[in-house]
């Protein structure tokens, strides 16, 4: 595997550059994309971000967003783009099949593929390997990338130190959860010195909401959650019915997860929703409730210790029968 102390070498003379991150961007994934994309734009590079789907709205105001090509919408053009580029950034993924349809373009591709990301358990597809499972984001490591390995800290524009800010705010809970260290805090100052609006990135962000959304919140605490207090545990479970009703599009659910979360005494909360073909499962625990192990052992997916993800084929009453059953088997953990 060649060493990513090499890539500053490589990346002196201008060359095509694409960048990917995972299905459904979240703040992190385009946050560290698109950092990295203006810093090797203003290094004179050809760059270009490809995501493998669409994104959240309250993300739309990224700066470069207006750039990121979404992979679906131009296939031809984009497996043309992978094909040509000689390096190939792989952000906050470590597994071909959390970029869905773009995995055979990456993987068959003969451009250098750069990863750099944080989950657990990488694949090995990638050619360079940044990785680094405690780091709080991938943005916190592009970060360290950029002002560290590559030996460029005034590289970072305030474009750059807001997109890095924006990855690390959201992929922190806000600098909430345990993943918040010390060196977050002082990687957070510098980006605020170096241009980050924080006051306005926390603005968009978080006081995005539509109406609608905040209504169909209110739908679901009132009538979509449920309370297991013998195995402190609370679920949303949540129909394709209720999110036509609402007119619910990508990222409007996003966090909503950790309302069942924030009740007194909650160590595991669930969402479970019927989306596309499948059935989506979003997991949140507090302390050492291992949400990856019970993912990947029950619903085809993985993630880290506190949040996780996979998906179910059965219907959603199957799913929540299924996650309900298998609580007892962690009772120990959830209750100890
Ligand atoms: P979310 O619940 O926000 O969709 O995902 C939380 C975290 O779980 C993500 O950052 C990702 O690491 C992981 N995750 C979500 N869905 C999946 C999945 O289907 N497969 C795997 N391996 N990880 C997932
Ligand atoms: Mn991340």
């Amino acid at each position: 595997m060649t060493r990513v102390d090499s890539i500053q070498e490589k990346l002196r003379k201008p060359n095509n550059i694409v960048i990917t991150t995972h299905f459904k961007p979240d703040g992190d994934a385009l946050g560290s994309s698109l950092a990295l994309f203006h810093w090797l734009k203003g290094r004179g590079h050809q760059v270009t971000v490809i995501v493998p789907s669409d994104f959240p709205y309250f993300l739309d105001w990224l700066p470069g967003r207006e750039h990121v090509l979404i992979y679906t919408s131009d296939k031809v053009g984009s497996d043309q783009l992978i094909a040509d580029a000689d390096f190939i950034f792989c952000l906050d993924f470590n597994g071909l099949s959390r970029i869905n349809e773009m995995g055979p373009a990456i993987g068959n591709a003969k451009g250098l593929r750069i990863m750099i990301d944080h989950h657990l358990e990488p694949e090995g597809f990638e050619d360079v390997r940044y990785w680094d499972s405690s780091a709080a984001a991938t943005a916190q490591l592009v970060y360290r990338f950029i002002a560290g390995e590559m030996n460029d800290p005034d590289g970072i524009s305030p474009e750059v130190a807001t997109c890095l800010y924006t990855g690390i705010m959201t992929d922190t809970g806000s600098f909430r959860f345990r993943s918040t260290t010390a060196d977050i805090h002082r990687i957070i100052a510098d980006l605020i010195e170096r241009g980050a609006e924080n006051w306005q990135i926390h603005e968009h962000i978080y006081n995005s909401n539509t109406e609608h959304r905040l209504r169909f919140l209110g739908f679901c605490l009132a009538n979509r959650l449920t309370v297991l207090p013998a195995f402190n545990t609370a679920y949303f479970s949540i129909s394709r019915q209720d999110l036509e009703n609402y007119g619910i599009q990508t990222g409007d659910t996003e966090g909503l997860v950790n309302y069942a979360l924030s009740i007194q005494g909650i160590r595991l909360a669930a969402l479970i929703i019927e989306r596309g073909e499948a059935i989506k499962l979003s997991f949140r625990s507090i302390g050492e409730f291992p949400c990856n192990e019970l993912s990947r052992e029950h619903f085809n997916g993985g993630g880290h210790l506190n949040a996780a993800g996979g998906h179910s084929n059965g219907s959603l009453q199957e799913t929540v029968e299924k996650f309900i059953n298998i609580l007892p088997i962690y009772q120990n953990l959830l209750t100890q």
